[in-house]
C-alpha cells in the first residue's frame, strides 16, 4: 500500500488533472490511498466566502460562492462526458450546503463557519478527480473524509480522535482495497462527533496523508508537488537554490519548525514512528528521483535558508526596571497561550524579554494590549527573520549585509536573525 498526495496546484487546471490521471494510471496495479487538495487557490477564495458571510455581507458572500461555483463547473464540463450528470448532482449536493448556510445569519463563532464553508474546497475537487478517473478506466472509490476523521471541535485547528480514526480506517478503508485499488479522498478536512465538519490547519493535507500512511502501515508516502523535490531554500527568493536528494525526518521537522514551505509541519510524527519513508516527487516529471526523508542520517547538507516576511517584534520591559523574573516570563507565556500564538523567538535579557512573531496583526495588537498590563510595550513590524541551519559565517554575512539587525539567537547548527532592510 503507497499513499499519494497531490496538492492544490496539481489540479488546478484541466490538462493537471489529466496529467494526475496519468501518473495514477501508472502506479495502479497496487493499492494507493490518494489525498486531493482543494483546486488551485479555492481555499483562499473560500475564506473570502466565509469573512464576508461572517461580517454580514451576505450578497457578497454568495456573488463569491458563485464564481467558485462556476469554476468547478467548468473543469468538470471540459473533463467529463458519461460520468458529467452524475458528477453534477455530487457537486449540487455540496453547492447546496453551503449555499444554505450562507442564508442564514451567523450565530456561532467564527472558526465554526470558516470550517463548514472552506471545507467544500476539497470535497469538490475529489469528486471531479474521481469522476474523471473512472471516466478515463482507472475504478476509484471516493470517500467523505469527514466519515472516517473524527476530530474534536476545535475549529480551524481541529485534533484527530486517533481511536475513532484508525477503526474508521481499519474497518471502512480497508473494505473498499478488497473492490479497487485507487481510493480518493479529501485531506485537511474532518468531522466532529455531532457531525459538523472541521480543518486540521492551513495546508492540512500532508498532515491527513499521513495520518493514513500511519494508520494504514503504508510502505511509503508521496507528496507529488510542482518542485523537483525540497530544496535548501525557496527557488523564488533565492534562483541557486540547491535541489536536496535525501534528509532526515528530524532535518524536515526543524525544517518546517522555522518556517520551511516545504510540508506541513505536523505530517513527519505519524510517519517516523512507523519508520515510513516520505517522498517529494515532481508532478511534472514523475520520472525525476524526487527527495527522500526517511531515518538514516544525511551528512553533508547544504546550509538550509527559511526567510520569514511581516515579522514584528514586541519588546516588553517590566515596569519597575527590576530584573525580568519568573514572574514575568510565565504571564507572557500565559498570554501567548491564551491568544493561541507561536513565538518564533524569545530572548529575555536583565529588564526586558523580546518576542518576535508572524505578524497577524488582530493577535499582535491583543497581545500588546494584554501585555501592557504587565509590561512597557514596544512594538515594531516590517521585520525578516532569517534561519539559517547548518550555516557557514561568509554566508551568514552575505544574507545579512546591508541590513539592521534587531535580534540574533545561534547554535551550533542553527542561526537566526532578525533583521530590518536599511
Ligand atoms: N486546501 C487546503 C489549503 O490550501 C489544504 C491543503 O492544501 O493542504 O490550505
Ligand atoms: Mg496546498
Amino acid at each position: 500500500m503507497k499513499v499519494f498526495k497531490f496538492g492544490g496546484a496539481s489540479v488546478q487546471q484541466t490538462e493537471k488533472i489529466q496529467n494526475v490521471a496519468n501518473i495514477i494510471r501508472s502506479y495502479s496495479d497496487q493499492p494507493i490511498l490518494i489525498v486531493v487538495s482543494a483546486m488551485g487557490k479555492t481555499t483562499n477564495a473560500l475564506e473570502k466566502v466565509a469573512e464576508a458571510f461572517f461580517e454580514g455581507r451576505q450578497d457578497e458572500a454568495l456573488k463569491l460562492f458563485e464564481l467558485i461555483k462556476q469554476t468547478h463547473i467548468n473543469t468538470a464540463k471540459y473533463l467529463l462526458v458519461t460520468h458529467f450528470n452524475a458528477l453534477m448532482d455530487e457537486l449540487a449536493n455540496f453547492f447546496t450546503e453551503v449555499e444554505w448556510l450562507l442564508h442564514d445569519k451567523p450565530v456561532r463563532e467564527y472558526d465554526y463557519y470558516y470550517d463548514q464553508i472552506v471545507c467544500v474546497g476539497e470535497l469538490l475537487s475529489t469528486a471531479i478527480v474521481s469522476a474523471y478517473l473512472n471516466e478515463s478506466g482507472i475504478p476509484t472509490q471516493w470517500v467523505d473524509v469527514r466519515d472516517i476523521f473524527r476530530t474534536d471541535d476545535n475549529f480551524r485547528d481541529a485534533a484527530i480522535d486517533w481511536n475513532f480514526t484508525s477503526q474508521r480506517v481499519q474497518e471502512d478503508i480497508i473494505l473498499l482495497f478488497q473492490e479497487t485499488n485507487i481510493v480518493l479522498t479529501q485531506g485537511f478536512i474532518g468531522s466532529t462527533d455531532e457531525n459538523e465538519s472541521t480543518t486540521l490547519g492551513r495546508e492540512g493535507s500532508d498532515y491527513s496523508a499521513a495520518v493514513f500512511a500511519n494508520l494504514l502501515n503504508a510502505e511509503s508516502q508521496t507528496i507529488w508537488k510542482d518542485v523537483e523535490g525540497v530544496m535548501n531554500a525557496d527557488p523564488k527568493q533565492f534562483p541557486d537554490a540547491q535541489f536536496i536528494a535525501e534528509l532526515n525526518y528530524e532535518e524536515v521537522i526543524e525544517m518546517a519548525y522555522y518556517g520551511a514551505q516545504v510540508i506541513h509541519p505536523k505530517t513527519i510524527k505519524p510517519l517516523q514512528n512507523k519508520g515510513i519513508p516520505l517522498f517529494v516527487k515532481c508532478f511534472l516529471d514523475k520520472n525525476l528521483p524526487g527527495t527522500v526523508i526517511h531515518n538514516k542520517k544525511v551528512h553533508g547538507l547544504p546550509p538550509i535558508i527559511v526567510i520569514k516576511k511581516e515579522q514584528a517584534l514586541l519588546t516588553l520591559h517590566s515596569r519597575d526596571f527590576s530584573f525580568v523574573g519568573e514572574k514575568p516570563v510565565a504571564d507572557l507565556y500565559q498570554l501567548l497561550s491564551d491568544i493561541k500564538i507561536k513565538p518564533n523567538i524569545i530572548q529575555t535579557g536583565a529588564v526586558s524579554i523580546q518576542v518576535c512573531l508572524d505578524d497577524k496583526p488582530e493577535k499582535i495588537q491583543k497581545l500588546a494590549l494584554d501585555a501592557s498590563e504587565f509590561f512597557e510595550v514596544q512594538v515594531e513590524k516590517g521585520l525578516t527573520l532569517l534561519t539559517v541551519r547548518h550555516y557557514q559565517e561568509e554566508q551568514l554575512q552575505k544574507l545579512t549585509n546591508g541590513h539592521r539587525i534587531k535580534l540574533k539567537q545561534q547554535s551550533p547548527e542553527t542561526v537566526q536573525v532578525l533583521m530590518q532592510p536599511a
